[in-house]
Order: structure tokens, then sequence, then C-alpha cells
């Protein structure tokens, strides 16, 4: 199967036809033509090379009650992306080669985008002992990032050895940056003038700032990599920013949420706004935004974490932590970054598919070219159509996660996403997902 998609400007360095034929883009142009293919007219679409997330929480094995892998994958398509990196706070964990390549085949069979295990850090996420590491990298699944997201690998020398570990595959520790010491089991919120008011126990940025300080003088000491999971304090960003003018290898990640949300949301009481690690002050989110804006934290990841309703309604202190977000993160980006003028396209697709696919290890699958440059001729034909313009409600019940913990929900937001191709195939057009049916049928004719 062949298309043509025409006009579409190329994450803004000009607009081009591409032909994309056997799940390559085989020719960039103008005036391009193809007397077999699909042609698809892209006028005042931005084509941007599609999306990979770096944290997602997919519930599968052990609570299809609040999402499967396929719901998340059929959310994640629609939100433009192409792969996901699937955190392993599963039931059970992913913490041995065989769980992790069942839940890669699980991504396979729901076949709407690459679905990447990250495997545990430690046995069970219990802190203690490393998990599998090195069959994990050695297995089908090609496991290169770890992490016990989730909770913290709190313990200095198990941090030590993990880094020591994945260093000799060029894998990465993904580090759920919260010293348990300063954000006790009780908090749920920021520790501020407002938690105090609210009478709910709270957590500081501090919590956050100390364990990355010390994360970062471990890579330095070990050689490894070291990526830090959804930043929320401008101490962190100072932290990352000192390290990175050192030459360590740390990496960093924001979530849509952190970077349009603030934690005079929780003046309600309502449990959608009840996230780990919490919303901070405007301080901090202006701090966040700077520093996806110049490169000190390189990515933007979701951390889309679904949960049945019976977990999340409840009094703000009883209800589970997180929110969904896979199908509102590019909207929150652009509302976020790109109407300010801090980010342009080109600095779109580097934060939220080429950066995520580099930190992640993924060749070819997401937005990481497998050779040269993203949306160039010999590439996947990884990609997402984007209406620069296009804006919506946010209707929590037209989601395409099994889950209704949507902080979006009722907001007038960016709606870009179009269209999604994975391997030249059309996930998504028009905005709806494309119906299994008609991928086998287009996979057959292909
Ligand atoms: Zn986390």
């Amino acid at each position: 199967m062949s298309t043509l998609i025409t006009g579409a400007d190329l994450a803004g360095a000009g607009r081009a036809d591409l032909l994309i034929r056997d799940g390559l883009i085989v020719e960039v142009g103008t005036g391009l033509s193809a007397a077999d293919a699909e042609r698809v007219d892209a006028d005042g679409l931005i084509a941007l090379p599609g999306l990979v997330d770096l944290h997602t929480h997919l519930r599968e094995p052990g609570r299809e009650d609040a999402e499967t892998v396929a719901t998340g994958s059929a959310a994640a398509a629609r939100g433009g992306y192409t792969a996901v990196l699937a955190m392993a706070n599963t039931e059970p964990t992913t913490d041995t080669a065989q769980a992790a390549e069942h839940v890669a085949e699980l991504g396979r069979r729901a076949g709407l985008v690459h679905v990447q295990p990250v495997g545990a850090v430690t046995k069970a996420i219990a802190g203690r002992e490393l998990a599998e590491l090195g069959l994990m990298a050695r297995s089908r699944a090609g496991v290169r990032m770890f992490s016990d997201d989730g909770h913290c690998v709190s313990d200095s020398r198990v941090m030590r050895r993990a880094l020591e570990y994945v260093r000799a595959f060029d894998g990465v520790i993904a580090q759920h940056a919260q010293d348990p010491a300063l954000a006790g089991p009780d908090a749920c919120c920021h520790e501020g003038v407002l938690s105090g008011r609210l009478g709910l126990a709270g957590w500081p940025g501090v919590a956050e700032e100390s364990i990355v300080a010390r994360d970062v003088m471990l890579a330095r000491h070990t050689g490894a990599r070291l990526h830090v999971c959804h930043v929320t304090s401008a101490g962190t960003v100072d932290v990352l920013r000192w390290a990175k003018r050192a030459g360590i290898a740390v990496t960093a990640e924001v979530t849509p949420h952190h970077l349009l949300l603030t934690t005079d949301l929780l003046a309600g009481y309502d449990p959608v706004y009840k996230v780990n690690p919490p919303l901070r002050p405007s301080e901090d989110v202006e701090a966040l935004r700077d520093a996806l804006a110049d490169g000190t934290i390189d990515a933007v990841a979701t951390d889309h974490a679904p949960h049945a309703r019976h977990d999340k309604e409840h009094a703000f202190v009883d209800a589970a932590f997180g929110m969904i977000g896979l199908e509102t993160a590019l909207g929150v980006v652009l509302d976020a970054m790109v109407a300010s003028g801090r980010l342009d396209w080109a600095g779109v697709a580097e934060r939220c598919s080429i950066a995520p696919a580099r930190i992640a290890g993924l060749d070819g699958a997401g937005g990481r070219p497998a050779q040269g440059r993203p949306l160039a001729a010999g590439e996947p034909a990884n990609l997402v159509l984007v209406d620069p313009t296009a804006r919506a409600v946010v209707d929590a019940a037209a989601s395409m996660s099994l889950a209704r913990n949507n902080p979006w929900h009722g907001r007038d937001l960016a709606d870009p996403v179009v269209a999604t191709y994975l391997h030249g195939r059309a996930t998504v057009f028009d905005r709806a997902l494309v119906p299994e049916q008609d991928r086998a049928d287009e996979e057959r004719t292909a």
C-alpha cells in the first residue's frame, strides 16, 4: 500500500509531499505523483515525526479494569504517538525477561503503537534487590530503560549498582525522584501555604531536588546514563542545569500537566488533580517551561496514569494518584509552549519525539530516524499530521482510554492531531481511530 501526503509543512521546515511505500518514506519533494498511491491532502497541516512517550502506565497485566495495552495504545495513537514506554509497575511487575516480552507481545497484538516495555530496577519494585536487568536487556523485548516508577530507588547503594550495571549496554535508569524520608506516606500534595490551609500533608520540592542531586553525582561517578522522570520543581531545574554543564549524562522529562496546572486547583479537594509528583506553584511551572524551552529538560512525557473509578473517586486523601494524558499531551504543549513562542515546530518535534526516542534507545520505532533525520526518504513512516489552529473542549467521555480521570475535562485546549501513521499505516485518520478491519485490509494489500 502506498500513500502520497501532499503539501504538509515538515515540522516548520517548509512544505513538501511525502511518498510512503511499504512502511517507509521513499520520497520527499514538491509536485510528487504516484498513480497507485492513496492521496492525502495535508494542505495547512504540519507533519511531525510520530510522538514518543517515555512514561505511560498501561496497567496490563493486572489492572485491566483501569486500562489495557489495547485501550492505552488507542489513546496513544489518538494523541499522535507511534511509540510508548510502558512502565513496569504492573501486577505482576515487569521485572523479568518473560514479563517484558509479554508486554511487548500485547503491544504487537494491539498494533497501534510500538509498545516498548520499561523494566523494573529492583525485584517487585521493592527497592532492595536488582531485577534481571541483563536478561531483560538481552530478551526479545530489548529493554533499555529501567525504572521503579511510582517508587524512588532511594537506597544509594542500589542506585549505584543499577547505574553500573546498565552502563555496559547503554541502558538508562529512569528515576522517580522523591526521598521517602522527606515525602512521608501521608503526603498527597505540594507542601506550602495551601496544603496547611487544606489540612493536607504535603511534600516539599526538596524531596525531589535532593534525590536528583544525589543521582547526578552517582551518574558522574559511574559514567552511566540517568533519566529524571516528571520534574516538578525549579530547584531540580537548577541541579539539572549544573549537571549538564558539567557534562554528566543526565536527561529529564516534564509532564504536560506540570506545564499548565498549578497547586491552587487543589482548593476544591477534587481528586482528579491528585498526582504524584504533585502540582506545584506557578513559579515552578514557569521554571519548567523555561527549562523545556532551553533544553535543560529534554522531553515531554505524559505519565498517563489511568485509574478505575472506584480507585479515584474518593475523598482527596483516599484517592489514587495520577491522571490520564495521552490524548491531550500535544494540545497542552501547544498551549503552554508554542502559543507563548517558547517552542517552534522543530522544537516540538525534538522534545516530543526525537529526544524521547534517543533517550529510550528506540531506533526507527517512534520518531527516531533509523539513519538520518526524521521525515526524510529512507526513514520509517512514523508521523503525525497536525492542525495548528484547531481547538476543542475536552470531553472525558470521548476518550479512547478506559479511564476517566481526566484533568482537562471541560477545558478548551488545542486539538491538533488529525492523523497518525505507524509504519506507513494510518492508525488515526480524520481524528478517528482507524478500525482494526481497515488496518488489516491495508496490511493484506500492502
Ligand atoms: Zn513516577
